[in-house]
């Protein structure tokens, strides 16, 4: 039966977490978990996809424990799916709407309790905007958190039309954006990333003048230096050695030590950075990037999880059906 407002169940799917450790450890599936409850400002999902994030196993594994919520919790930041009620105060969304977002509005503080790994899920609305009209939901759950990432770190580096970026990282979930956005969107007048050989043609199709084997060469040794270095690794000792005087350093591994000048960010989720991009996603000029093994079905979120961290995930893993 088709879910309407007056149809809302009280119990949900969810996969479940109660105490710290691996997710293939510590992760389970509860039948009969809470349907979260909605909130003013907020509007309740279907949840079509769910996209992971490396926040979300991290998290599992206590990393963040001074700031995050208290468990038992339901991961999951990235959603795309179907409005099913909303809030007394909420302005725009109405039930039927096709959404996607990312539902966690500060990345590390207090996300919710009930993520996006579940059949329904609740986010406010100004995280949340409407479904880019070509893409399905699939592929739009792959988009928020990294894309995200990816233009605040134009923002905190100053990266404008005609300046050089070189993305560490760049075949990953944040790199991938990274490099389109500062190529079809920033007009950044070259963009170098780096990777492992196989996925080096990946990052040319995504915009990248000059793609680096990091198997095969430093790219602190390059006689070339750049205006902003985008760093998705944590490598900001040798960053700082390639940029241009004055140049930008901006690091997201969001743990260990930092080189001066570099600095880090923990990303702000937006809805009205999402409707910004949105017309780059429907022209297709920025494009969601999906592991060729990366649909993984509902019940395989651990086995997912075991795939994303070993940390050559290409773009996003994105869980569906749900
Ligand atoms: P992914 O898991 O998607 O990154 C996997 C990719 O990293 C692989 O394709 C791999 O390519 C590449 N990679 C691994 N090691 C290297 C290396 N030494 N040099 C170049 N590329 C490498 O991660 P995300 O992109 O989602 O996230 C990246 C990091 O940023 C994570 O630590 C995450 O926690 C953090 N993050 C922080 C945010 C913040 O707000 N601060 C927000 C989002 C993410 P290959 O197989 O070729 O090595």
């Amino acid at each position: 039966m088709e879910n309407t407002a007056s149809s809302i169940p009280s119990k949900m799917k969810a996969w479940v977490y109660s105490e710290h450790g691996k997710p293939v450890d510590v992760l389970k599936l509860d039948l009969n978990y809470d349907v979260p409850q909605l909130k003013e400002d907020q509007v309740l999902i279907k949840v079509v996809a769910a996209a992971l994030n490396p926040v979300d196993f991290k998290r599992m594994l206590g990393m963040f424990i001074h700031s995050d919520s208290p468990l038992p919790s339901v991961p999951g930041y990235d959603v795309a799916g179907v409005v099913l009620k909303v809030g007394s105060q909420v302005r725009t969304l109405k039930e039927g709407d096709e959404v996607y977002g990312n539902i966690n509005e500060k990345g590390l503080d207090r996300p919710k309790r009930s993520g996006t790994l579940a059949e329904y899920t609740v986010a406010e609305e100004n995280l949340l905007a409407l479904k880019p009209k070509n893409l399905g939901f699939i592929e739009a759950a792959a988009i928020p958190l990294a894309i995200g990432t990816a233009y605040e770190g134009r923002q905190k580096t100053a990266l404008s039309a005609g300046k050089s970026i070189l993305v560490l990282g760049g075949a990953g979930g944040v790199g991938t954006m990274v490099i389109q956005l500062a190529k079809h969107v920033f007009g950044a007048s070259k963009v170098a990333a780096t990777s492992s050989s196989a996925k080096l043609e990946l990052l040319k199709s995504l915009g990248a003048d000059l793609a680096i084997d990091y198997t095969k060469d430093n790219f602190e040794d390059l006689p070339e230096k750049f205006d902003v270095i985008y760093d998705a690794v944590g490598q900001s000792e040798r960053a700082v050695k390639a940029i241009k005087e004055g140049g930008k350093v901006v690091t997201i591994e969001p743990v260990g030590e930092l080189a001066e000048p570099a600095f880090r960010f923990i990303l702000t989720s937006s809805g009205a950075m999402l409707e910004t991009l949105n017309p780059f996603l429907e022209n297709g000029k920025v494009k969601p990037v999906i592991d060729p093994r990366g649909t993984f079905a509902f019940s395989q979120i651990p086995q997912a999880f075991s795939y994303l961290e070993t940390g050559r995930v290409t773009g996003k893993i994105v869980i569906h059906p749900i």
